[in-house]
């Protein structure tokens, strides 16, 4: 329920008064200013002027009515505002990369233009959005209207939320496998288009594809991340390594250091890297360091991470790892992973709890083998072959236990408690 902030909150018209004074403080400077742009449309911008004012979001969810849709999201200004103002978006499928051709993106621009106040959002993983269409009556218009251009409204409520990928090799040379070509053919899945439009699950679920562990599309923080990474150790071509050390360009040392894991030796006399396989980490930062002298390996494969989320029943996660897809898996087989996935979510579940929420209640040994991941993954952790403990709420498998309660051993051991 909306509550007023401890704040306090002013009379309206002096609310109103305060709110002008502070947008017109984010315009001064000789920057570009967000509020002078927003000016220029409909936008109420007083609401966003009275949650500056009042220091909390000004806005409360609403609804918006529309047949077989998703993707559409209302908000009203909060009651104890006492500013009336309502704004509804629209989530538009983006395309993978944010790859946009010039003659879509205008009629696009076109039917926001006449349907709503102009405003287009295009940063953000959730898809592009139609901001503040001007009568709710013009949702399903719209939506109809972009259907005509080739894409769609979805991507909200208990549904799967829209596909995330990086840009991938497609400018990036890093990229372990395509993730444009799996976002696409993810897409062409009915069972993944179908549930990005329809509300079917508890609650959302967010696949995320990222070429390499740099993760620009933070796979780590997705219910599904597929993160593109090698086998051993990165590839080193010591020519063009030493070449770069000559001109001072790569200081091995400091690839010494940089190294988290311990993994990279630099031989002076030979002038050679060594990088121990068994250690390397695949944490990029030698990579960072010295590309295109140091690539990432040549057994390219795909990890998969189970459970991430920045917004679940028992709070934010990282995923979990749970073993790797090779670099040319078909959509079909992720899509078949996915539904496994959903099973045992849709068993365990209770609305407004993700994946990670069911993990941590069964343990993710249980889960894993619950939803047979055995099958589609080509190499998983030692400890999901063994049988789960299962115990809820463990949320550690017992290699990991072990990790953390011998730190907490010698934690004791140097403080002397
Ligand atoms: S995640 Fe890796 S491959 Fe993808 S864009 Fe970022 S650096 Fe490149
Ligand atoms: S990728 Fe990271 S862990 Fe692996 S060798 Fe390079 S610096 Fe070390």
């Amino acid at each position: 329920m909306a509550y007023p902030p401890k704040r306090g909150v002013p009379p309206p018209d002096k609310l109103k008064e305060l709110a002008e004074q502070y947008l017109k403080e984010l315009e001064k400077g000789p920057w570009p200013s967000h509020v002078t742009e927003l000016r220029k449309t409909g936008y109420p911008l007083h609401v966003y002027g009275a949650g500056l004012v009042v220091g909390k979001s000004p806005w409360a969810p609403s609804a918006v009515r529309t047949r077989y849709l998703t993707g559409t999201m209302a908000r009203i200004a909060r009651p104890w505002l006492g500013l009336p103002g309502e704004e509804i978006h629209l989530r538009v499928f983006h395309t993978p990369g944010r790859f946009l051709k010039t003659d879509w993106f205008r009629k696009l621009l076109d039917a926001i233009r006449e349907y709503a106040i102009g405003l287009l959002e295009v940063v953000g993983q959730t898809g592009n959005m139609i901001i503040n269409i001007t009568k709710k009556e013009y949702a399903e218009v719209v939506a109809d209207k972009l259907r005509e251009l080739g894409t769609d409204v979805g991507g909200s409520a208990d549904a799967i939320r829209a596909l995330a990928a990086c840009v991938g090799p497609a400018l990036c040379e890093f990229a372990c496998y395509d993730t444009l070509k799996l976002w696409c053919d993810l897409h062409l899945d009915p069972r993944v288009h179908e549930n990005i439009r329809a509300p079917n699950f508890h609650y959302k679920f967010k696949p995320k594809l990222s070429g390499c562990p740099f993760d620009c599309a933070r796979a780590n923080r997705g219910d599904l991340g597929l993160l593109g990474t090698w086998k051993g150790a990165p590839e080193v071509d010591q020519e063009l390594l030493r070449e770069k050390v000559k001109r001072g360009e790569v200081d091995p040392r400091e690839l010494e250091r940089g190294c988290v894991s311990g993994a990279i030796s630099w031989d002076p006399v030979r002038q050679e890297l060594r990088i121990n396989e068994k250690r390397c980490v695949k944490c990029m930062e030698c990579i960072r360091l010295a590309h295109p002298a140091i690539k990432p390996g040549r057994e390219k494969r795909i990890a998969v991470l189970l459970g991430g989320n920045n917004k679940g029943y028992y709070g934010v996660k990282l995923g979990w790892f749970v073993g790797y897809l090779p670099p040319d898996v078909s959509a079909k087989r992720v899509v078949d992973m996915m539904e496994k996935i959903w099973e045992v979510w849709d068993k365990y579940g209770m609305p407004k709890q993700r994946i990670a929420d069911v993990i941590i209640y069964l343990g993710i040994q249980r889960f894993v083998k619950e939803a047979e991941l055995d099958k589609f993954l080509i190499e998983m952790p030692a400890f999901y072959e063994k049988m789960p403990d299962d115990v809820p709420y463990r949320i550690l498998p017992p290699e990991e236990r072990q990790v953390y309660a011998e730190y907490a051993k010698k934690v004791k051991q140097e403080l002397g408690i």
